[in-house]
């Protein structure tokens, strides 16, 4: 059997075209369409991603603003500097990077953003549209696996599709995106009996738990596609995924590589929710 890897540079490219053109009508029409990403503290994983969204962005003549904020700020003016961002017309769309530090309310931030400027689909607003099948922003991490499965054609009507992690910005809006495409869902988490088996059962298996080579080919049906979410800090300073690629790669039929698979794709997609923000703002 030929194993297809799922790389996700093709899939951004394809995406890119499309934004790309969209920037300059919008540049036509007197519109700098401008990411603000908000940083608190200085995480390298946190820095290493700015860094690669700056870079994208950069690739499709989107302007990026850096906010970035002490670690001990408090949660008051970490909410003022949204606040401040949700007024700032230059500004279209705000990245938070996330997890926060402890000391800041999550609930808070999301609160304070508003919806027409959440691009990564953080707010509740946005949540509640997706979990309407209404247009709207959605988590670019989920969206971007929804994209890169329809990019190499892989079936999704009617098939039974295995999600590991019921996170908010992953697996529960991950879930809701393929049930619109009409994929016949199950979630399993931490707390799921008997996963390996579970699991062996499926076409289809999502993991994104954030375990370093969790899922192995006891976990894997002959045939199955497997995407990886995770990203996971290796002691060597790269990263791996949470699936065991060298066995796994062996059973499956097709597979995302950690690195240079779904997260190859998000920030692409970060860059499509600005542009169609921006579109919806000022050219309708
Ligand atoms: P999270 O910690 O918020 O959630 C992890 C989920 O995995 C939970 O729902 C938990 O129930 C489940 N889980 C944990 N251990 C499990 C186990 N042993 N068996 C079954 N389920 C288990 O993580 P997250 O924010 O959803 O991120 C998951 C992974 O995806 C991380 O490695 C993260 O770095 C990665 N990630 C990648 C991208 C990207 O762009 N590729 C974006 C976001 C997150």
């Amino acid at each position: 059997m030929e194993i297809k890897e799922l790389k996700g540079l093709a899939v951004a490219n394809s995406i890119k075209e499309q934004i790309v053109s969209k920037v300059k009508r919008l540049k036509a029409n007197g519109v700098n369409p401008c990411v603000a990403i908000l940083r608190v503290g200085d995480n390298p994983d946190d820095m290493a991603y700015e860094n690669g969204a700056t870079k994208r962005m950069a690739g499709m003549e989107i302007d990026v603003k850096h906010i970035t904020l002490d670690g001990d700020i408090s949660e008051e003016n970490c909410l003022d500097a949204i606040e401040k961002l949700n007024r700032d017309e230059t500004v279209h769309g705000v990245l938070i990077l996330m997890p926060l530090p402890k000391h800041i309310r999550e609930d808070a931030v999301r609160k304070a953003l508003s919806p027409e400027k959440d691009i990564d689909g953080i707010t509740s607003a946005n949540m509640a549209r997706l979990f309407m099948q209404r247009e709207g922003m959605v988590p670019c991490t989920p969206k971007g696996v929804v994209e890169l499965l329809k990019y190499y054609e892989i079936p999704l009507q009617g098939k039974r599709v295995l999600i590991i992690g019921r996170s908010l910005i992953v697996g529960k809006p991950l879930a809701l995106m393929l049930l619109n495409e009409n994929a016949t869902v199950t979630i399993a988490h931490s707390r799921t009996e008997n996963l390996s088996k579970l699991s062996s059962e499926f076409d289809i298996v999502v993991c994104a738990i954030g375990k370093a080579r969790f899922l192995t080919k006891e976990f894997v049906k002959d045939g199955a596609v497997i995407i990886d979410v995770g990203i996971n800090p290796t002691p060597d300073g790269g990263i791996t995924g949470d699936v065991e690629y060298e066995t796994v790669s062996k059973k499956a039929s097709a597979i995302t590589p950690v690195p240079g698979g779904v997260g190859s794709v998000t920030t692409t997609i970060l860059a499509k929710q600005l542009v169609e923000t921006c579109e919806r703002q000022y050219l309708k």
